[in-house]
C-alpha cells in the first residue's frame, strides 16, 4: 500500500475494490467524506442507497430526491459496472507502459472492442487537467522537437509521415546532500508539456513556450532558428550555438531528450505507430504519467474524472474526428 493510500498492487486492489458497492462507497465517500448531505435540501444522514450495476443513485430521506453519484465522472451513463470502470482506471495510470484498446479490452474482459475503446479514451480524457500552469516558474525548462509515429520506410529522405512533436521540461536540482546511493544525479525532470504541431516553424514553436512556459524564464534550445523570438518575447533564451553535434545537444538538453525517447518506445512498443488523428490524446497520456508518477492516487481520481472535471469525448465525436484532443 502506497502511503497515501492507494493500493500498489493488482492483490491489494482487488481487496480495497472487491465489488460495484465498494466502488460505490468509494465515490460518496470522495464527495461527501463528513457524510451524505441533500444538495436539495440540505438534510444531513444516511440517504437510501439504490445499488443499480451502472448508475448508482442515492435519494435523501427526507426530500426524496435523487443524486447520481456517476454524475460529472467519466462514468456518467455508462451501461460498464463501476468495478470494471475502476480496473480501467488502475491499469491506465499504473501501468507502464500504457494499454492499446485491444489489450485493455482482452484485460478487462470486455465483449465490445468498442467499449474498450470508448472507455480508455474518456479514461484519458480524463487525465488532462483544465487549468494548467505554465511551467518554469521556479527551474530551467528545455525545448525541444522530434517526429514520432509513421513510417518512413520507401518514402524517401525528408518525406514522411511522422508527427511533430515539441515538448518542454522542467529541470530541477534536488537540495544539497541528496546525492548518493538513492540519487544517482543531482538534477532530475520536472513537469512535462507536450504538443502535437504542424511543423518546426517559429510560429507553431513560439506559441508553445508562450502557452506553457512561465513569462521570464530560463529556456534552453538547440541552435534552431524557430525560437530566435525567444529572448524578444522575455525568455531568458539559452540555445546552444554550435548545432548539429549530438554528443554537445545532449549535454545542453539531456531531460527532453530523455523525454523523447521514453516516449518512443512507449509509443512503439504500445501502439505499433500511431494514427496521426490520437496522437494528442497518446501525448496527453504520456505526458500525465509522468507528472503525476508520485501521486498515484491523483491519478487514478483524476482518470475517473473525480478530481477534474475534464469533457469526455463520445464515441460518435473520437470516430467522426470531431472531438479535438486537448493539449496537455
Ligand atoms: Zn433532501
Amino acid at each position: 500500500m502506497d502511503p497515501r493510500g492507494f493500493p500498489t498492487t493488482l492483490p491489494e486492489f482487488q481487496r480495497v475494490f472487491p465489488n460495484d458497492e465498494a466502488c460505490a462507497r468509494y465515490l460518496e465517500n470522495l464527495r461527501w467524506p463528513h457524510g451524505f448531505t441533500c444538495s436539495k435540501c440540505g438534510n444531513i444522514g444516511e440517504p437510501y442507497r439504490f445499488g443499480k450495476r451502472t448508475s448508482v443513485v442515492l435519494r435523501c430521506r427526507a426530500c426524496h430526491a435523487n443524486v447520481s453519484l456517476t454524475a460529472s465522472t467519466v462514468m456518467k451513463s455508462s451501461h460498464t459496472p463501476l468495478s470494471v470502470w475502476f480496473w480501467g482506471a488502475y491499469l491506465v495510470t499504473t501501468q507502464t507502459p500504457g494499454q492499446s484498446a485491444l489489450q485493455f479490452q482482452r484485460q478487462l474482459g470486455l465483449s465490445r472492442y468498442e467499449t474498450a475503446f470508448q472507455m480508455l479514451h474518456k479514461l484519458r480524457a480524463g487525465l488532462v487537467r483544465p487549468q494548467r500552469d505554465a511551467i518554469g516558474d521556479k527551474h530551467p525548462v528545455e525545448v525541444d522537437e522530434t517526429l514520432v509515429g509513421g513510417r518512413t520506410k520507401g518514402e524517401g529522405r525528408g518525406v514522411h509521415h511522422k508527427a511533430t512533436v515539441v515538448g518542454a521540461v522542467e529541470v530541477r536540482t534536488r537540495p544539497p546532500g541528496a546525492e548518493g546511493k538513492k540519487h544517482k544525479t543531482m538534477v532530475y525532470a520536472g513537469r512535462l508539456r507536450l504538443r502535437l504541431v504542424s511543423g518546426r516553424g517559429a510560429k507553431e514553436l513560439t506559441e508553445f513556450v508562450q502557452e506553457n512556459v512561465a513569462k521570464g524564464a530560463v529556456v534552453r534550445t538547440d541552435g534552431w532558428k524557430g525560437y530566435d523570438d525567444l529572448a524578444k518575447l522575455g525568455y531568458s533564451h539559452e540555445p546552444l550555438v554550435l548545432d548539429g553535434d549530438t554528443e554537445r545537444t545532449d549535454a545542453h538538453l539531456p531531460m527532453i531528450h530523455i523525454a523523447f525517447s521514453n516516449l518512443k518506445t512507449w509509443l512503439l512498443g504500445t501502439h505499433h505507430g500511431v494514427s496521426h488523428h490520437h496522437v494528442q490524446a497518446y501525448l496527453n497520456e504520456f505526458v500525465f504519467r509522468f507528472n503525476r508518477r508520485f501521486y498515484p492516487m491523483t491519478a487514478f481520481n483524476s482518470a475517473l474524472g473525480l478530481a477534474a472535471h475534464a469533457p469526455a469525448p463520445t464515441y460518435e465525436t473520437l470516430y467522426s474526428g470531431e472531438w479535438i484532443h486537448p493539449a496537455a
